[in-house]
């Protein structure tokens, strides 16, 4: 079966100082609406695109924001230290994955959501398409 796909996947934030380079193929691709989310992002809702940790590979000073996520775990979100732009997640509770911001990822990435989380606290205006997976609360196990 012939596989377009690249063998490797980068993402970088607006500036390029803060980059990311992942190995193997993203595990889990979801939509978040929770309230953490909204207030580090600064958008109606955050695109995450999850990749095993040992393949992925983070390069550039990062502004680490940490809070308790509503899951109970503890979450870093790291920004660029010069642009600001949001491009890594990482939660205690999925050790094994590290979240890249699905608008970071250089194409030719598409991202194609099959789960949305934390739907309880979604925006009113904010739609979920049909034909995806939505969880109350937070990701699937
Ligand atoms: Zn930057
Ligand atoms: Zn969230």
């Amino acid at each position: 079966m012939s596989n377009a796909l690249p063998e490797t996947w980068s993402a970088r934030c607006r500036c390029g100082a803060f980059t990311a380079r992942m190995s193997s193929p993203p595990v889990l691709q979801l939509v978040c609406h929770c309230t953490d989310c909204r207030a580090v992002a600064g958008t109606p809702f955050s695109n995450f695109v999850f990749f095993r940790a040992r393949d992925t590979e983070v390069t550039g000073a990062a502004t680490k924001r940490e809070f308790v996520a509503d899951s109970g775990h503890t979450t870093v979100r790291e920004c660029c230290a010069q642009c600001g732009d949001m491009l890594i997640d990482r939660t205690a509770g999925f050790p094994k994955v590290v979240g890249v911001v699905a608008e970071r990822i250089d194409r030719p990435f598409t991202f194609t959501p099959m789960h949305h989380v934390w739907a309880d606290s979604k925006l009113p205006a904010v739609e979920i398409p049909p034909g995806v997976a939505a969880h109350p609360r937070g990701a699937p196990a």
